[in-house]
């Protein structure tokens, strides 16, 4: 495992832009750089210790909590208030950034959205 900041850290501290619409104490939200729905937001927790959401409701689950309201207030914000939420979990599932984080995809979505 590395010791390098991931993105998202790098993202949280400013080091490299992104398109933020959340962001409290705990948590940022932000724009998905390659959309798969016409929402498509990341909802990252600040702190680096959880590399994937089973190590996140085991660790701190009202966090966990916190990200799916979060996630309801992006999906009634941008969208109909109805959204996916997904945690890719493990490579072979499609994670590629080991930093906790949920996709929060809504309108019009259609099966098969999340492919690639
Ligand atoms: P995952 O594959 O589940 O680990 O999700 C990582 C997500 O981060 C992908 O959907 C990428 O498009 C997204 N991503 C990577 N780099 C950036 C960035 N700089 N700004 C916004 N989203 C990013």
């Amino acid at each position: 495992m590395s010791n390098e900041p991931s993105i998202f850290s790098r993202i949280i501290a400013r080091e490299i832009p992104a398109d933020v619409v959340f962001e409290s104490d705990s948590i940022i939200a932000i724009t998905d750089i390659a959309p798969k729905a016409p929402v498509h937001v990341l909802v990252i927790p600040k702190t680096e210790s959880y590399s994937n959401v089973t190590e996140l409701a085991a660790g701190d689950p009202a966090l966990l909590a916190e990200m799916v309201g979060v996630a309801q207030r992006i999906a009634t914000e941008k969208s109909n208030g109805e959204f996916r939420l997904v945690f890719n979990t493990g490579a072979s599932a499609g994670q590629s950034v080991f930093h906790v984080h949920a996709h929060v995809l809504s309108g019009a979505l259609t099966e098969g959205s999340l492919a690639d």
